[in-house]
């Protein structure tokens, strides 16, 4: 049996940042499936699908042969055979990616690989539906969230440490109209799983945060 931890939240808490972290001591693959429904949102808008052409969505979304690999302990995201880890970082990516992951189809595809990634692996997942719907027996769950003003205020940094001119009220205000559509979705929205731990990391470390789920892999 592979050994399962789930980390949920919402955007901008650090869940990668965590997970890579986690993953790396535990020696088990990290499996970002926000890159996933990203890939999906870059596949969409290159085909110039709109974000709330349902019907559009759920034609095209089948031609996107999305897989996974890694690269260094890196993973590497593939849309058709191309790499795309260099395109779907950005805010009108992310924007297509919780538009469109809304649809059934859509999640349906991303959800049945992201299951036989963690029946064959011992993972580290991050998410939004980890702990609620792909691995809903996880052996750990995390809900990591923290304040909209400190995730926009981290995500703000990140962008300006890149050279990436930005706003911190415009990313707060983006910030929080994408919870709001992750969390009131009919399908898998973005929600605490009952056994799931509660982190808010708003005033914890990095390193105080990765601490917590050590010890709850242990106990
Ligand atoms: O985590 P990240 O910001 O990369 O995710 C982009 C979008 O993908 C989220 O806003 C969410 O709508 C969607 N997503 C999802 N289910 C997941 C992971 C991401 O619906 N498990």
């Amino acid at each position: 049996m592979s050994f399962q931890i789930a980390i949920d939240g919402p955007a901008g808490a650090g869940k990668s940042t965590i997970a890579k972290r986690v993953a790396k001591i535990k020696e088990f693959i990290y499996v970002d499936t926000g890159a996933m429904y990203r890939a999906m949102g870059y596949y969409l808008m290159k085909q110039n699908v709109g974000p709330y052409d349902e019907a559009a969505i759920e034609e095209h979304c089948v031609n996107a042969d999305i897989t996974i690999a890694y690269e260094n302990g890196e993973q590497v995201v593939f849309l058709n055979g191309e790499n795309v880890n260099g395109v779907i970082r950005t805010e009108a990516v992310g924007n297509m990616a919780s538009a469109t992951s809304k649809n059934p189809k859509v999640r349906e595809r991303l959800t049945a690989l992201q299951k036989e990634l963690a029946r064959t692996n011992n993972v580290v997942m991050d998410g939004r539906d980890i702990g609620t719907c792909v691995l809903p027996f996880a052996d750990v769950k995390i809900y990591l969230t923290a304040s909209s003003a400190v995730r926009a205020k981290r995500r703000y940094d990140e962008l300006t440490a890149k050279g990436v001119a930005c706003d911190l009220a415009q990313i707060e205000e983006d910030i929080i109209k994408r919870d709001h559509q992750d969390m009131n979705r009919e399908v898998a929205p973005l929600k605490q799983a009952e056994d799931a731990h509660l982190v808010d990391s708003s005033y914890m470390t990095i390193e105080e945060v990765v601490d917590t789920i050590l010890k709850l892999c242990e106990k």
